[in-house]
């Protein structure tokens, strides 16, 4: 299985081999394992993703980061291929973008250097932490624009892969 759309395919039929609910369920360990880590905890400005029904769930990690002072900001897709960040305050500031993503309205974050840590989502990651995506290479790009910061891939179990074919991005 090396052929990166069937092991889309693939993953996809894991994800639905579980409700909203489970996923939800399942969810929690990782978002506890994400709020105990050093670089969540002394990291100031953290690039988040706010998640959809088959992502690891976010939406109240989100608020929880905010209210623990945190600056906390998100994607927002603006052409078809490119991404900015944008921060996110509460839930009102949400707006549904491209993909069914809900992106916030907040100021856009320019300040890309001062971001402390990333924390993506992906269709799956190996134990090297490659990252594969929905196809699109948004975050290939986005990312390729921070330069060197630390980023933590999200995801289920079942999106841990052993090896994720690579190109050079
Ligand atoms: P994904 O990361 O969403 O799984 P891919 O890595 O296969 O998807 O990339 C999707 C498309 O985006 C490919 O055509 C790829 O060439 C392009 N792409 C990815 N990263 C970059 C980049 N850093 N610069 C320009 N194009 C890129
Ligand atoms: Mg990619």
């Amino acid at each position: 299985m090396n052929d990166k759309k069937e092991i889309r395919k693939y993953i996809r039929a894991q994800k639905n081999r579980f409700t909203r609910k489970e996923l939800i369920e399942l969810s929690a360990p990782k978002v506890q394992r994400l709020l105990s880590h050093n670089r969540v905890k002394e990291a100031k400005t953290i690039l988040m993703y706010y998640s959809l029904p088959d992502e690891v769930y976010t939406h109240e990690l989100l608020d929880l980061l905010v209210n623990m002072g945190k600056t906390i900001i998100l994607p927002a897709v603006i052409d078809d291929e490119n991404m900015i960040a944008r921060h996110y305050k509460s839930a009102s500031d949400l707006r549904e973008g491209a993909f069914n993503i809900m992106e916030p309205i907040g100021d856009v974050f320019i300040n890309y250097d001062e971001i402390d840590l990333c924390i993506i989502p992906g269709m799956g990651f190996d134990s090297r932490g490659n990252r594969l995506g929905r196809g699109k290479g948004y975050y290939d790009r986005f990312l390729n624009k921070l330069g060197g910061c630390y980023k933590i891939g999200v995801c289920f179990d079942f999106q841990r892969l052993d090896t994720i074919p690579t190109d050079v991005h």
